[in-house]
């Protein structure tokens, strides 16, 4: 199962709840886990609050990451050595609890897909594993 998110900007912060939990609940699976996987180098997840002030935060933080100002190796043959660091340091996975066919989360807890050579469309896979 997987679903794409059309990003539109270089670097993006998107909530991506809502898509994950469909497709957890068109699994039908009760308990288990979650996989959440984006299969690209320059694209991150995480979990976090969407509230627009700490988005714009979240934001800033992942553009502050990796310092820009330096000679970075790969920029040589495709100029987004930056976008790969980023995504390496943030992780492209995430594995969520399901129980009682809900994932497991806190009240503001939502997943968000980081975009970080945008704009693109990218690719989320979803693997639910479990009765
Ligand atoms: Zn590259």
């Amino acid at each position: 199962m997987s679903f794409t998110v059309p990003t539109s900007l270089r670097v993006e912060v998107k909530d991506i709840t809502r898509e994950v939990v469909a497709e957890v609940e068109k699994s039908k699976v009760k308990n288990g886990i979650v996989l959440v996987y984006v299969p690209h180098s320059t694209a991150a997840l995480f979990i976090n609050e969407n509230e627009s002030g700490l988005v714009k935060d979240l934001t800033w933080m992942v553009k502050e990451i990796i310092p820009k100002g330096r000679s970075f190796e790969h920029n040589r043959i495709d100029n987004n050595a930056w976008s790969h660091l980023a995504s390496a340091l943030l992780g492209c996975s995430l594995t969520l609890p399901v129980t009682g066919g809900r994932i497991e989360r806190g009240t503001w807890q939502n997943i968000f897909l980081v975009e970080l050579d945008g704009p693109r469309n990218r690719k989320v896979a979803v693997k639910v594993i479990g009765t």
